[in-house]
């Protein structure tokens, strides 16, 4: 799962991401990460496996983890080409959400590229270089359908469905907030791969004072909030600066630093659990000697596929899971116990698993 951090230049991307890969974890448990400057690979604050560790007396610990891709350079005219616009703007067709980070502080000695600080104002530059960008895929797309929509129905139907999302985006709206109830359509629509479809988090960077009441008293923070809201987008506050701080203390001094703030978890910590839940991702978790671990999934998973993400044997030869909510652990303290009380469950393949599950899988070979 990889999420773009995009916005304008100068707004603090850099001192985000630089927090982030430096908060980022060993890359070599995590083998589908890419190798690449631009690319962080982060782990998911889970205190469950913390827990789950101390019971099973294992130190080795390994949480999920997703992707962060730094995409800068995203400027007015990037989908005219200009500047390294389009090779940016391809970038971002390759994420599954976009984290949007926006100025709110003021800092006269950082000049911002146009001039005054205006969180608005910046959304809707970059916003609009999205929305040109989607145009153009759609118009190509026109282009081709127009020819089979002679006689194809299903083509014509889709023609008609692309003339409306285009009208959509000319009225300067987001993919995101186009409706419909057909079936055929969004999975069409799906297939665009549209950057304005894409989820987004608002990241509002503000100074270190906006932190403590989460930005209640910054109007440019309100100005964000308000129009998330009404594109169906979330807003977490952050200092970009403080967080890179932060990413370089050690655990202990770390708690003591977000104490001081006035905070139970940095920003980042916050920002990265939200991008989970937003992508619908769920952890379960297999926990023993040797290690503790959670393992992504998406929500509605069934147990084979789950375990499928161990490895495609125990997909393959899946036979049943033994499974307990982590709450049920917790409540009776131990494994022996929560089998005494019934609640170590046997799970056919038809399982949904559920976010907290602990799961032990039997499969042939
Ligand atoms: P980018 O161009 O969006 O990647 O922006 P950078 O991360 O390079 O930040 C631009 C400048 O703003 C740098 O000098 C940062 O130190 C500064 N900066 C970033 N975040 C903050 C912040 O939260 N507060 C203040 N005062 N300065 C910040």
């Amino acid at each position: 799962m990889k999420l773009g951090i995009v916005g304008l230049p100068n707004v603090g991307k850099s001192t985000l991401f630089n927090s982030l890969t430096k908060a980022g974890a060993e890359s070599a448990n995590y083998p589908f990460c890419t190798i690449d400057p631009n690319v962080g690979v982060v782990t998911v604050p889970d205190k469950r496996l913390d827990v789950l560790g101390e019971m099973y007396h294992t130190k080795k610990i390994i949480p999920a983890a997703i992707e962060f891709v730094d995409i800068a350079g995203l400027v007015k005219g990037a989908s005219k080409g200009e500047g390294l616009g389009n090779q940016f703007l391809a970038n971002i067709r390759e994420v599954d959400a976009i984290v949007h980070v926006v100025r709110c502080f003021e800092d006269s000695n950082i000049v911002h590229v146009d001039g005054s600080i205006d969180p608005l104002r910046d959304i809707e530059t970059i916003n609009l270089e999205l929305i040109f960008s989607d145009l153009e895929i759609l118009e190509r797309r026109i282009a081709k359908t127009v020819k089979l929509s002679r006689n194809d129905k299903a083509a014509a139907k889709e023609l008609e469905l692309l003339n409306r999302i285009k009208a959509h985006l000319e009225e300067n709206k987001m993919a995101k907030t186009f409706e419909t109830d057909d079936e055929e359509e969004r999975e069409w629509m799906a297939g665009y791969n549209l950057l304005t479809a894409k989820p987004v988090i608002f990241a509002a960077n503000v100074a270190e004072d906006d932190l403590a009441d989460d930005g209640a008293n910054n109007t440019k923070v309100a100005a964000v909030r308000e129009y998330a809201k009404r594109e169906q987008c979330e807003v977490f506050v952050i200092c970009a600066q403080i967080e890179q701080e932060i990413a370089e203390l050690e655990d202990e001094e770390k708690k003591m630093f977000l104490e001081d703030l006035g905070l139970e978890e940095s920003g980042l910590e916050k920002l990265i659990k939200a991008s989970y839940h937003l992508l619908g991702l769920i952890s379960y978790l297999t926990a023993g000697e040797p290690e503790v671990r959670a393992w992504t999934i998406t929500k509605g998973t069934k147990a084979p596929q789950a375990a499928g993400k161990i490895h495609s044997d125990f997909e393959r030869g899946f036979i049943r899971a033994e499974v307990v909510s982590y709450a049920d652990l917790m409540a009776c303290k131990t494994y022996a116990a929560a089998r005494e009380k019934g609640l170590v469950r046997l799970e056919g393949k038809d399982y949904v698993v559920q976010d907290g599950d602990i799961m032990l899988f039997r499969f042939n070979v």
